[in-house]
């Protein structure tokens, strides 16, 4: 039998799954998402979830902010259960950051999002178990918190499935299947499945799939360890999400006295594009997030479990690509979220569908992700980078 599909979506992480459900809902007709292990099998099964809008660029803010949105009515706009727990977000940084913080501080409330740079003095105020070593300036949301990744991914998946989206899990996609007028089909471990368009969101693997049909996406996969910390005795109510960009972690409570800690530094972990195993942390590095944890709330935590591992697709500026593939007609990508693209899966979803039946986007203009960009020498910045770029 000849397989075909109207769209294929390569990859069912919560970026494919998110773009399957847009393009489902919105009568693209027959749309078929393949993925070769098991939905959240990659990153979005093991990651932070930290739901924030503290961007440097005011496009990523604005798109953050939409998210976060829609993370806060996740039953009624997606289904299922809620998955949003609402803390708060505090980003710490050191003096020579403190100017940027305040400037980003004040284009997040021109964006609508409620934010606030605080003092050492006021940080204390707020969140009295810190320790201020370090500090020079806070920037406080009280709006954001986080998620769950897994949970997350599989609302997705079932909400494109209720809207007839075929989702084939256990296919590999081998190569991408491109002649003279573009994309053909793609070619997987269940045989050839012919169609027009195909969207890569395959995280660090969209690497080689796009390089067996001549494009360059420049991605290298760091593997980010994540630590599982019991707090002490007596700490009391569960902390804020915390991105410790002084010392380059991050803490974001868990279930009951639990914290996930991870490191900020986007290549902060080891750096192997062959390994594609589970991962597990080093004691070692296990040990070194503890000790994150613990300076920053002085007092006992001990490590539970064995921690977990995952890649970062991290692009040269950090920055997603997303779109379409501008040699190739009828092939979009969606990868290279450096380590923050959880929180933007929702609008992330909407922005591919659009751009797909459409040819353009409503809210941000997508031509700033653009795949080129790399090659034209026109990275993303901006205006009030931090010092160290940090991520979480
Ligand atoms: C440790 C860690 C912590 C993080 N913390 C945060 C955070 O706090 N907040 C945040 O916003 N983001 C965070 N991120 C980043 C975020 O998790 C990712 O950006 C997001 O999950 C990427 O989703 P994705 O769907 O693009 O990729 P993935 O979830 O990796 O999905 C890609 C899927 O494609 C499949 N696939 C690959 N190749 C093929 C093929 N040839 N054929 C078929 N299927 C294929 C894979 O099996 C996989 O399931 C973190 C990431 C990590 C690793």
């Amino acid at each position: 039998m000849k397989h075909t599909a109207d769209i294929i979506i390569i990859g069912g992480g919560c970026i494919g799954t998110s773009i399957a459900w847009q393009l489902a809902r919105q009568g693209a007709g027959r749309v078929v998402l393949l993925e070769k292990r098991m939905l959240a099998a990659g990153a979005s099964g093991r990651t932070g979830a930290i739901v924030r809008t503290h961007y440097t660029h005011p496009v990523l803010a604005t798109m953050a902010l939409h998210s976060r949105r829609v993370f806060e009515n996740f039953s009624d706009v997606v289904g299922g259960a809620p998955v949003f727990t609402r803390t708060g977000f505090l980003a710490l940084v050191s003096e020579p950051d403190a100017a940027a913080v305040r400037a980003n501080v004040a284009l997040h409330r021109d964006l609508g999002i409620r934010a606030e740079a605080l003092s050492p003095d006021d940080l204390a105020h707020l969140e009295p178990r810190l320790s201020l070593d370090g500090i020079g300036v806070a920037a406080w949301e009280p709006d954001s918190g986080y998620a769950d990744g897994l949970r997350v991914t599989l609302a997705y998946a079932d909400a494109a499935r209720r809207e007839g989206a075929d989702l084939r899990i256990g296919v590999d996609v081998e190569t991408l299947v491109v002649g003279d007028d573009g994309v053909e089909g793609v070619q997987t471990s269940d045989g050839l499945i012919e169609t027009a368009c195909v969207v890569v969101a395959a995280g660090y693997r969209t690497h080689d799939l796009l390089r067996g049909v001549g494009l360059d996406l420049p991605m290298t996969p760091v593997w980010h360890d994540l630590a599982f910390v019991r707090r002490s005795e007596g700490f009391g109510a569960a902390h804020p999400v915390i991105s410790d960009r002084v010392n380059g972690f991050f803490f974001r409570p868990d279930a009951g006295d639990v914290t996930r800690v991870g490191t900020t530094a986007p290549y902060d972990g080891w750096v192997d594009p062959n390994v594609e195993a589970d991962a597990t942390p080093s004691r070692h590095e296990l040990d070194r997030l503890a000790d994150g944890f613990i300076r920053r709330f002085p007092g006992a935590a001990t490590l539970v479990g064995h921690g977990i591992a995952c890649a970062y697709d991290c692009t040269p500026d950090l920055q997603p690509v997303l779109g379409p593939a501008t040699d190739i007609d009828g092939l979009f990508i969606a990868a290279g979220f450096s380590g923050h693209g959880f929180k933007l899966s929702p609008v992330v979803g909407e922005l591919m569908a659009e751009k797909i039946l459409t040819g353009r986007t409503t809210l941000v203009d997508l031509d700033l992700f653009r795949l080129s960009r790399f090659a034209e020498g026109q990275p993303i910045a901006s205006d009030h980078a931090y010092t160290v770029a940090t991520l979480g």
